[in-house]
């Protein structure tokens, strides 16, 4: 920890989170970003510095959170480590029970749901960004619908903030677990990262994106948060076809997250951007209200899939459709 403590100028989240991710430059093999890469989004609130929610926790908060955000810093220092050399593993072929035997590890360490993807394209990876495997294994963890119905609120912070905790801890174990197998492995930073996590768990098959540009998935709806874990593993199963696109379409019936955003910062359709990416929302617009508000939240509660179950929607939403379709032949 000398080496963070000797750090001049420390600036704020970001300037941490890039010193985390720092990879020493002789590590090679990196797969870097692409030309038409985003750039990713700033943790640094567009606001000043003395109006953020933070700013402003009572003692009894601070005491609260402060050792929730040490795991996640803890965990973040400790997922740095193992770059600092390269794993020397040429085995790529693991077993297909394999796959299942790392789901059921993450799973016992609180992981809800997991899933591998192969090939990861590098336009994911922000810009200037660099992963060191093609494959990952992806996977979600939940944050509490009763914390969340408090958005916002500083309950709704800590509970995120444990979010970020249980990604961190849970990456660096299956990273040890995949290693000790005799295959190369790498976890990614829980806050930040290099990639787009959202848009990888859409294409890993975990569920899709919503108009408030979370993944909405089955076992916890918009309440999730996603990481991953880099693999020279390349024949794990991976999902042919996502069947949770169908969310899309609801939303457009839907909108509850458009019209519960505080400063309207969800687009009321999500616009296609020049990398051909979905953009959902306004992200300067959000932020400047995130960072005074305890991280916003109110588009994850407002979020039906949040509450009333991913099946239960599902089934309805089926029934109307074909009542629909019917009365229209
Ligand atoms: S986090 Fe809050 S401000 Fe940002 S899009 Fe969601 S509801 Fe709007
Ligand atoms: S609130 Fe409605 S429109 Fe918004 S993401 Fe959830 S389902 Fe989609």
């Amino acid at each position: 920890m000398a080496e963070l403590s000797q750090r001049k100028n420390e600036r704020n989240l970001d300037d941490l989170i890039d010193f985390m991710e720092k990879k020493p430059s002789n590590f090679g093999g990196l797969i870097h970003s692409a030309a038409n890469s985003k750039p990713r989004r700033s943790f640094a609130p567009l606001i000043p510095k003395n109006e953020t929610s933070i700013k402003k926790f009572t003692l009894s908060q601070k005491m609260k959170v402060a050792p929730r955000m040490a795991r996640v810093m803890k965990g973040m220092w400790k997922g740095k480590r193992y770059y600092s050399k390269r794993v020397t593993s040429k085995q790529t072929k693991a077993p297909m029970e394999g796959f299942e035997e790392i789901k059921q590890f993450a799973q016992k360490l609180g992981a809800i749901d997991v899933k591998f993807i192969k090939d990861l394209p590098s336009k994911q990876v922000f810009k200037g960004k660099s992963i060191p495997h093609k494959n990952a294994i992806v996977f979600t963890v939940e944050m509490d619908n009763e914390k969340i119905q408090t958005a916002p609120s500083f309950e709704c912070f800590a509970e995120v903030a444990k979010g970020y905790g249980d990604l961190a801890v849970i990456s660096n174990k299956v990273c040890d677990f995949i290693r000790k197998k005799g295959f190369s492995a790498y976890p990614s930073t829980a806050m930040g990262g290099q990639m787009d996590y959202v848009a990888i768990g859409e294409l890993a098959g975990l569920g899709a994106i919503g108009y408030h540009g979370l993944l909405i998935t089955p076992d916890a709806g918009s309440r999730v948060r996603i990481s991953t874990i880099y693999t020279n593993i390349d024949t794990f199963p991976v999902e042919t076809e996502n069947p949770h696109l169908w969310v899309r379409e609801f939303c457009s019936y839907c909108r509850k997250c458009v019209r519960s955003c505080p400063v309207q910062a969800i687009n009321n359709e999500p616009q296609v951007n020049e990398n051909g990416d979905m953009q959902c929302i306004d992200y300067k617009t959000c932020v400047k209200y995130f960072s005074a508000n305890y991280g916003c939240a109110i588009c994850i509660k407002a979020c039906p899939f949040s509450t009333a179950g991913y099946h239960k929607i599902q089934k309805g939403y089926l029934k109307k459709k074909t009542v629909k379709e019917s009365n229209n032949s």
